[in-house]
């Protein structure tokens, strides 16, 4: 941390100033100049806490931060990225994984169907949310455990891992006896109780982007689960909230590139909530593994015009089997792979 004082402030300002940073247990650098004055902090952690206490004082003309708030979500401290293995399935390799699957479990019928689909089409792990967090209450909210009975049933017969959203910290320990990825989700990713409880188990986490949470933050909220002890953490960018009304939201592409910069953790891509219509997920699917996206999660419904949820941001089997070629292309031309799909698909 950097600390310029004001011109013209006393020496026992400038002392004031030091005895409060020495009280953290943290060294100083004095650089006294003509005009200017520069404390250097030397040491980590700087909490926020002295930051503004240090921003409090008159003498003071402005702080500024030159190491990151988090650390084990940081490229800094560990500049190999992070390569999460899920039973067999490893995520922020160089395979891009493919995740698909409906928004909600609706039925065995449904589920199965889809996921025989997606499972053909390419897709290494299945979704499907058994807890539905709904923006109206009087909305389809899930089958809670008999959805997660019905994941576990696709899991075993069609040899995908399964990713299944979690909303409360009492759920952890259910939602952890069928799922191989917990999901936190847009609106839930601040809730810290969940966050550390989810970081108990160890178990994989796909922490989504909430609407309005900045790069810095979202680090933060993973540094929440991994100081519990689970390093196998990745993020989602599933867009985030702008004065736009044709899309769902606006889906971040930049935020890509920006958190393979700042941290080792995977990346995932989520096209289907970060646009909110089917029509514009091939794009902004090849668009996520062009800018070194570590996996896409895509919505794919085997009836769309009956969904349950998110429909309208569904994609056929058929639009997702054309897909996937195109993404293996674009895999190839930025250094990646993309599974290949079975011949026999391949053929029909
Ligand atoms: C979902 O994946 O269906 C979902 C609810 O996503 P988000 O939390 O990104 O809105
Ligand atoms: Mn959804």
């Amino acid at each position: 941390m950097i600390i310029i004082m004001k011109h013209g402030h006393t020496p026992e300002q400038r002392e004031d100033v030091i005895a409060r940073v020495k009280e953290e247990g943290l060294d100083v650098h004095l650089s006294v100049g003509e005009g200017t004055t520069i404390i250097g902090v030397i040491g980590m952690p700087i909490l926020d806490s002295l930051k503004s206490a240090i921003e409090s004082r008159d003498a003071v003309e402005q702080v500024f931060r030159v190491t990151k708030r988090y650390k084990l979500a940081s490229r800094e401290f560990h500049p190999e990225s992070t390569v999460i293995d899920v039973d067999g399935v490893k995520i922020g390799g160089d395979e891009v994984v493919i995740m698909a699957g409906p928004c909600s479990v609706e039925s065995e019928e449904q589920l199965m169907a889809t996921a025989k689909a997606v499972s053909d089409g390419g897709a290494k792990v299945l979704r499907g949310g058994a807890f539905k967090p709904r923006t109206s209450p009087y909305e389809f909210r899930g089958m809670h455990e008999d959805g997660l009975k019905i994941l576990a049933q696709a899991r075993d017969e069609y040899g995908l891992k399964i990713i299944t959203e979690v909303m409360t910290p009492a759920d952890v320990e259910l939602v952890g006896r069928y799922t191989d990825i917990f999901q936190i989700g847009a609106r839930n990713c601040q809730n810290y109780q969940l966050l550390e409880e989810v970081g108990r188990t160890g178990k994989p986490a796909m922490l989504k982007r909430g609407m309005a949470v900045q790069y810095e933050e979202w680090l933060l909220l993973a540094e929440y689960i991994m100081a519990q002890g689970n390093p196998n953490v990745m993020l989602c960018e599933r867009g985030v909230r702008g004065f736009e009304t044709y899309t769902r939201n606006i889906f971040d592409l930049t935020a890509i590139p920006v958190v393979k910069h700042l941290s080792h953790l995977p990346i995932i891509a989520d096209p289907s909530h970060g646009t909110g219509h089917w029509h514009l997920i091939p794009a902004m699917s090849l668009a996520s593994v062009a800018a070194g996206a570590d996996g896409l999660i895509v919505e794919v419904h085997n009836d769309p015009s009956h969904a349950m949820s998110d429909g309208a941001q569904s994609l056929k089997p058929e639009r997702f089997n054309e897909l996937v070629p195109q993404l293996q292309q674009i895999a190839a031309a930025v250094g990646r792979t993309l599974a290949p799909v079975e011949e026999a698909v391949a053929a029909d």
